[in-house]
């Protein structure tokens, strides 16, 4: 079965085509309303890298992405297309699990833009112009935040007036669902155990950064909440904050919600602390080369990760297997070592020597062979999920 993954934001479009589990084209429409767009395309014997093209918009730029494909003879016309998985970030209370899109969905999704003004409607986007395109395909939307919709009142509520939560859904939802899924799901099969018996912590760390806490199967807690924001430090984000220092800066420096907003979502994290970057990489040069904030930086990045995961495991009375993942998690074994340093007393036995070769794109486990708590490192497949997903939803249409 063939199955497209959209992944739609604002000015971009990512695709990548499956053929039941197996890549056989990918890429990105990037710039998608600007003057020059840019294309890129990636299948057998193919390689398309950043051309220049007008893409006014992301019905065009859906258009440009199949007629790529029959055009490198990936697919021969549109009809060999069985169905269309969309990421959707944000899907409220409503949505615990994958849908297949319809007017009742549609709907809903518009219902949730408030929830998440930044991505949803450009996931919309997406779905209307398929629909627009491909009126007859099978379209299903797979949520960040679906995998998350297990926690309790306990972990999702937030200590505010109880109405908020009833009025506006003022609660926690958590983000980066299909990563957690993917990874634990992922750390289940190496450890040749099924999810039901295992309690694992995930850590996404990449631009934007969660944990997760998952006992047996189910989400119990994670660090993202309303929005994107709470957590970890990130990025540009900051993460957790007394909330007081919001109405500090609004009467201090006489900001508005959008300066606020701008300066918690873009101008924090590592690069607020730093003063140089967001970008991990960077930051570990500059460090390396005596400079202390860019230090400093790093330290409290892993700092954020260790008091969650201490906090998690006591969450879930105990842990059989902590994963990192995306591009920090993945690939930065001086941050990975950061964090666990200290955790020792929990069972947690990093092995240098494993830590140190676990980049790249590498899986692998990076614990000592008897350490009562398994460390994997799992590069994230949130693509892989959304397609069987779709495949799955389309396989029980067809009966
Ligand atoms: P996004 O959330 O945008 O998908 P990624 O998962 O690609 O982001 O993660 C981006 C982060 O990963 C950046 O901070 C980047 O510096 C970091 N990163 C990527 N490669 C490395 C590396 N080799 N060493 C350290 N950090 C890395």
């Amino acid at each position: 079965m063939k199955i497209l993954v959209l992944n739609c934001g604002s000015s971009s479009i990512k695709y990548r085509l499956f053929d039941n589990d197996i890549t056989i084209a990918r890429g990105v429409v990037e710039k998608i309303g600007e003057e020059v767009s840019l294309f890129s395309h990636y299948s057998e014997g193919v390689e398309i890298k950043k051309q220049p093209i007008k893409v006014p918009d992301h019905t065009r730029g859906i258009e440009l992405v199949l007629n790529t494909l029959v055009d490198k003879g990936v697919i021969h016309d549109y009809g060999e297309i069985d169905a269309i998985g969309h990421r959707v970030v944000h899907g409220g209370e409503e949505f615990k699990s994958s849908v297949l899109i319809d007017d009742r969905v549609m709907r809903t999704l518009y219902a949730c833009i408030p929830f998440a003004p930044l991505h949803n409607p450009h996931n919309i986007k997406g779905i209307e112009s398929c629909k627009q395109i491909l009126p007859n395909v099978p379209q299903v939307a797979v949520f960040d935040t679906a995998f998350h919709q297990t926690m309790g009142p306990v972990a999702f509520l937030y200590a505010i007036p109880y109405h908020y939560y009833e009025k506006y859904g003022l609660r926690r939802y958590g983000f980066h669902g299909t990563s957690h899924y993917y990874v634990s799901n992922r750390a289940a099969e190496l450890m040749g155990q099924p999810m039901s018996k295992l309690k694992m912590i995930t850590a996404h760390l990449g631009n934007g950064c969660s944990v997760a806490a998952i006992k047996f199967g189910k989400v119990v807690d994670t660090s993202m909440g309303f929005t994107p924001l709470e957590g970890l430090v990130m990025g540009t984000r900051s993460g957790d904050i007394d909330p007081a220092i919001v109405t500090f800066l609004i009467r201090k420096e006489r900001l508005s919600p959008d300066e606020v907003d701008s300066i918690l979502n873009k101008r924090s994290g590592l690069l607020g602390i730093s003063g140089i970057s967001n970008d991990m990489r960077q930051l570990m040069d500059a460090s390396n080369k005596g400079n202390e904030r860019a230090r400093l930086a790093i330290d409290i990045f892993a700092y954020r990760v260790k008091k969650y995961i201490s906090a998690y495991a006591g969450v879930l009375g105990g842990v059989d297997a902590i994963v990192f993942t995306a591009g920090i998690g993945e690939n930065a074994p001086l941050v990975r070592k950061k964090i666990l340093e200290g955790l020792e007393f929990m069972g947690i036995q990093l092995d240098d020597e494993l830590n140190k070769c676990m980049v790249g794109g590498r899986e692998g486990i990076i614990s000592k062979p008897d350490a009562k708590v398994k460390l994997f490192v799992i590069p994230t497949n949130e693509e892989l999920v959304i397609a069987r997903e779709t495949r799955k939803i389309v396989e029980q249409l067809r009966g």
